[in-house]
């Protein structure tokens, strides 16, 4: 690893690590708490009117009412923002609300949005069902083809939606290249980075207008928050604050405190994440019960380019997908086996868990768009924790058989 990665790497470590601290120190006592308590207040209150003005005006600081802003919930959107490399950052009760509120933020009815095909099965549903019945139009296409995206793009998209990482198939898409081109075409790159998070990625260094993650995966870490975070330029923000004080998808602060715990601990476990799907992975490839591996830290795999370049070596993420042969029954048989590992339709716990796409996150898909989309009735999706490696490695080995 270069020297300069090192020091990203190792400033991020820092940030974490500090996260939370408490910064008011009270008046009269000579000791203070170390770590910021939650502030669990719905409502502040005011000395006078003149107050109540300059806060209202923003002349001086201050929180009104927590729907609008809180002060443990701003201490999580600083410290994203300052993962994400700069921005303004802006947390929601979950990562679909961030993902809503954004997007109802930005778009008006007859404009276009640009997705895609593989996405996570809650934003395709948001595209596909809710946004279409407010008259937005919406198309979803290979972005990796390059004329099919000229041609989605060319009667004018206003936003432009992908994944760093796409999920269960873990497709890497040259996320640079897609801002420089939709920059060039006038619209906004929107990338959620839930599953490259920002120790992999900062997708707004590479050009993408707004980032979002879900917290409820890797950044809070521990299986135990729903949330999610957006970040991007104060202008984009502050119109997307707009729609959420209206719709009120602001973060609870008991979350937001939750999720400030569970990042202090992110990068360390960012790199057991990595590390051990990478062990998963090779593993896997060589079994014969296992028909394909999709896993972008192997060599064969189509985007372990990108990937490397993206990621600058610090490793190719979290989860590995893989077919078994035999199907359904197959599939079936792997997941009672497993002991240590449970069936699980989510991501980024400390433990590993598994999941099958075709029956949970692409179950509202007909069988036919599974099919061409490649989610098959023997895929696994393997979420790798932070166990010792060789302990999952061989809790797959026995339920494979
Ligand atoms: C989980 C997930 C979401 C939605 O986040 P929630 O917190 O569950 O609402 C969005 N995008 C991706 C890639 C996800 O994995």
């Amino acid at each position: 690893m270069s020297g300069a990665r090192q020091n990203a790497l190792g400033s991020l470590q820092t940030t974490c690590a500090q996260l939370g601290r408490a910064e008011v120190r009270p008046g009269q006592a000579a000791s203070f708490a170390e770590v910021t308590a939650p502030c669990l207040s719905a409502a502040f209150a005011f000395e006078d009117l003149q107050a109540v003005d300059e806060v209202y005006e923003g002349d001086k600081p201050g929180f009104v009412y927590s729907r609008l802003g809180n002060p443990t919930v701003a201490l999580l959107e600083e410290g994203v923002a300052a993962l994400e490399g700069g921005g303004s950052a802006l947390a929601f009760s979950s990562g679909m609300a961030a993902i809503a509120t954004a997007l109802f933020g930005l778009l008006s009815p007859g404009e276009k949005v640009v997705a895609h095909q593989e996405i996570y099965g809650g934003t395709r549903s948001l595209l596909a069902n809710l946004l279409r019945k407010w008259g937005i139009r919406v198309e979803f296409c290979h972005l990796g083809d390059a004329s099919a995206f000229r041609r989605a793009l060319d009667d004018g998209a206003k936003v432009v939606f992908v994944e760093t990482i796409t999920n269960p198939l873990l497709e890497v898409l040259d996320v640079e290249a897609l801002a420089g081109d939709t920059r060039q075409m006038g619209s906004l790159l929107v990338v959620d980075n839930t599953t490259a998070t920002p120790y992999l990625a900062k997708p707004l260094s590479m050009g993408a207008c707004l980032v979002v993650e879900s917290l409820t995966k890797y950044l809070s870490g521990h299986g135990d928050v729903t949330g999610g975070v957006l970040c991007g330029s104060p202008e984009v923000i502050s119109k997307v604050r707009e729609t959420r004080d209206i719709l009120g998808t602001a973060l609870d602060p008991a979350q937001a405190w939750l999720t400030l715990r569970g990042l202090r601990t992110f990068p360390l476990r960012m790199k057991l994440h990595c590390d051990n799907a990478l062990v998963l992975a090779k593993y896997l490839s060589s079994h014969p019960k296992v028909s394909k591996v999709f896993y972008p830290g192997l060599e064969f795999h189509p985007g372990h380019r990108v990937a490397a370049r993206l990621f600058g070596g610090r490793g190719y993420g979290g989860m590995v997908s893989f077919e078994v042969r035999g199907g359904r029954d197959e599939a079936e048989r792997v997941l009672r086996r497993l002991k240590r590992v449970n069936l699980v339709p989510s991501f980024g716990n400390t433990a590993t868990t598994v999941s099958h796409p075709y029956l949970t996150s692409h179950r509202g898909l007909s069988p036919e768009e599974k099919e061409a989309l490649g989610i098959t009735e023997g895929l696994i999706r393997v979420s790798v924790g932070i166990e010792s490696s060789s302990d999952i490695v061989e809790d797959f080995q026995r339920a494979l058989g």
